[in-house]
């Protein structure tokens, strides 16, 4: 049965480890913890690459003379797409430790009336019905949600295997 899920995130590790934590909660319904931190982590992706700009007619026509092109011949627009960056993902990740309900609205996801993933309420999180769970170092779990691991023989599903209870963490 699809159950929906609390997931509190805390960031970094050791002496670099967040002392604040931070529950996110959606409406939709996952078929497992994972499911949940999978679409968590492509929640945070979309809003880290934002929406991709539109092609001007004058790109487009430099692209069709020279498929090749860095930059736009008109209007210098650089043509080359940025490459997702995991390391950049993963610091702005933990960027989010530090927001405020102003900042984070501002510099992660803008303010939406229905969003997929929301910040949620600390008694909702500790409700005794609450289907919450933790998750460790978050913006390392979240970057291997992506397929991103730091450690190539440490992935999502080896993450979750070690830790199968309540809480995930990457180590
Ligand atoms: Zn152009």
């Amino acid at each position: 049965m699809k159950k929906q899920y609390i997931l509190v995130l805390s960031f970094g590790y050791a002496e670099d480890q967040a002392l604040g934590v931070i529950p996110f909660t959606s409406k939709r319904r996952f078929a497992s913890f994972k499911e949940a931190v999978v679409d968590l982590a492509a929640f945070f992706r979309s809003h880290y690459e934002g929406e991709p700009a539109e092609t001007k007619k004058c790109c487009t026509a430099t692209l069709q003379k020279d498929a090749d092109a860095h930059y736009c011949s008109r209007c210098r627009t650089s043509l080359r797409k940025e490459e997702f960056n995991p390391d950049q993902f993963e610091d702005w990740l933990s960027r989010i430790s530090g927001t405020t309900v102003d900042s984070y609205s501002a510099d992660f996801v803008p303010y939406s009336s229905d969003p997929d993933w929301d910040v949620c309420d600390f008694e909702k999180a500790c409700a005794p019905k609450a289907n919450t769970r933790f998750v460790y170092q978050a913006e390392k779990v979240l970057c291997a949600a992506i397929g991103h691991s730091v450690h190539p023989d440490i992935t999502l599903d080896t993450i979750f295997k070690a830790r199968s209870g309540k809480s995930v963490s990457f180590w």
